[in-house]
């Protein structure tokens, strides 16, 4: 099992270096997630869910449809949240780049300072909880360390995100890691594994749902009078019957509106959750970053570092 986790672990880190290196002035977010995403199946892994690509004033839950066109630009803050899979064992990493390229054509230099500061509060968050995490703790101690170490920038958490425990084949095994104290005394125990993942920003630290669904995972099955539907829940309950899956894969299988039509019906039905992406209240920049880790009794493993 902590073999597994340590693979998937160093594939997971892996992936997210090499493709950090592509988000610069005019990449297409597609080409980096079909990138991410292929290389995970090329080394024989799973994808612990769709490749997110988020950018600027949104957090998270926003990957490619089949013909996105959204294009990076120099200064954008990119966060690339990713997952990889071996035998079930998931790594859960992300780090928040700000795409390379004549920044100041789009961004004065009061903002690009701001911003250089987000992406460096949310590591600082990380660095103070890999500090604190270790076997005994309450979960919200870990929080309180993440917000202090944000606060130090003026800056706030997303109060309304929070890091999760992993178990085999599931991403949210029900152990939320906040990233402020929320009084949450449940206490980590020895052998777990949890990812940790905090956010920062200037705004009120408070996310929303946003427009569009890309990301979805399997609730339950459910009986659907049109054919294709039933298809596509069948493909579903095959293939995806664990962790989040792709529009984009569904509508690569079964055409686009077919594909998309089966997905708002399967959503309404509540056969598959559908995933807003997730937007700062003020529309302010988020930053993220994110490691798996081992909990051990005077600390803790990192499998993503
Ligand atoms: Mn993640
Ligand atoms: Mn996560």
């Amino acid at each position: 099992m902590i073999d597994s986790y340590l693979k998937s672990g160093k594939l997971a880190s892996k992936i997210r270096n090499d493709a950090s290196k592509m988000i610069k002035d005019g990449t297409l977010v597609i080409d980096l997630v079909e990138y991410v995403e292929s290389e995970i199946l090329k080394s024989g892994a799973e994808i612990a869910f769709p490749c997110n690509v988020s950018l600027n004033e949104i957090a998270a839950h926003y990957t490619s449809p089949a013909d996105d066109k959204t294009t990076i630009k120099a200064g954008d803050m990119v966060k690339l949240d990713l997952g990889a899979m071996i035998d079930g064992y998931i790594a859960d990493t992300a780090v928040t780049v700000i795409a390379d390229g004549n920044i100041d054509e789009n961004y004065t230099q009061d903002e690009i300072n701001l911003h250089e500061e987000i992406v460096e509060a949310s590591a600082a968050g990380l660095d103070a909880a890999i500090a604190t995490a270790r076997a005994g703790i309450e979960v919200s101690k870990i929080g309180q360390a993440v917000h202090e170490a944000i606060s130090e920038y003026k800056l706030n958490p997303i109060f309304n995100l929070t890091g999760h425990s992993l178990e085999q084949n599931n991403l949210h095994a029900g152990i939320s890691i906040p990233n402020y104290d929320n009084n949450d005394d449940y206490i980590l125990e020895e052998g777990q594994a949890i990812a940790i993942e905090p956010f920062a920003t200037n705004g009120k630290g408070i996310v929303n749902d946003a427009p569009g669904h890309y990301i979805f995972s399997y609730m339950a099955n459910k009986p659907f009078r049109m054919k294709s539907t039933q298809r596509v829940l069948k493909h579903i309950q095959h293939n995806h019957k664990y962790v989040p899956f792709s529009g984009r894969w569904i509508t690569e299988e079964f055409g686009i509106r077919k594909g998309n039509i089966a997905l708002k019906q399967l959503s309404e039905a509540m056969a598959i959750y559908p995933y807003a992406p997730l937007r700062e209240k003020q529309d302010c920049f988020v930053s993220q970053k994110e490691h798996t880790f081992i909990i051990e009794k005077e600390g803790c493993t990192i499998t993503t570092l």
